[in-house]
């Protein structure tokens, strides 16, 4: 049997993302080590077309990826993962995302296209200068700083060292002040 009907008959003759019957070909998922079953996925054009073409990609078509996500092959969850990722500007892929768990080695292979990095590379620190702030950077205070949970107030001028930086959200910091260790937004902060 062909790495095809073997697809054929683990999907039923579907698109293993989302389930249209026609134009199905296989889709080996990169990076492909030993070409077979395990590493491809059954996938029709109009999914394999925006795989490979993010410019194509039609957000709506992804909603199918809500079933598809939970598909006991890991070559599907790692494209599911990836599409996820990709668009998950959109807000619904994020919470798919979310919900999803993936073996750490299969995460892996997820991982390995960089599929997803480039949202994460759009978060950018600046300091109230607009300099763009790294992790172990020190910075001081440009004004008197409240320390959440506590009565204390850091003082404008008072130096916090070793930052680092949220990965979420490009206005937080965290550093330590005295022994607090806290969350600190950026345009109070100067990098020194
Ligand atoms: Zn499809």
């Amino acid at each position: 049997m062909s790495v095809k009907d073997d697809l054929e008959a683990r999907s039923g003759s579907t698109c293993e993302l989302c389930t249209a019957t026609n134009n199905l070909e296989v889709f080996e998922v990169e990076p492909v080590s030993i070409s077979g079953v395990d590493s491809s996925i059954l996938a029709c054009e109009t999914c394999r077309t925006q795989i490979e073409d993010p410019e194509q990609m039609d957000p709506n078509h992804w909603r199918c990826l809500n079933d598809s996500m939970w598909s006991e092959y890991d070559s599907v969850k790692v494209v599911a993962w990836r599409m996820l990722s990709r668009l998950k500007s959109e807000g619904w892929p994020k919470d798919l995302l979310d919900m999803m768990y993936l073996e750490p080695e299969t995460l892996d292979w997820a991982k390995a296209t960089g599929e997803g990095l480039a949202e994460a590379d759009k978060i950018i620190h600046r300091d109230v200068n607009g300099v763009i702030l790294e992790n172990g950077d020190s910075v001081v205070l440009v004004k008197d700083l409240k320390i959440k949970g506590s009565s204390q107030v850091a003082k404008q001028g008072t130096a916090v060292r070793r930052i680092s930086l949220d990965r979420e959200n490009a206005e937080y910091i965290e550093g330590k002040v005295g022994p607090t260790l806290t969350v600190i937004i950026t345009k109070y902060v100067k990098k020194i």
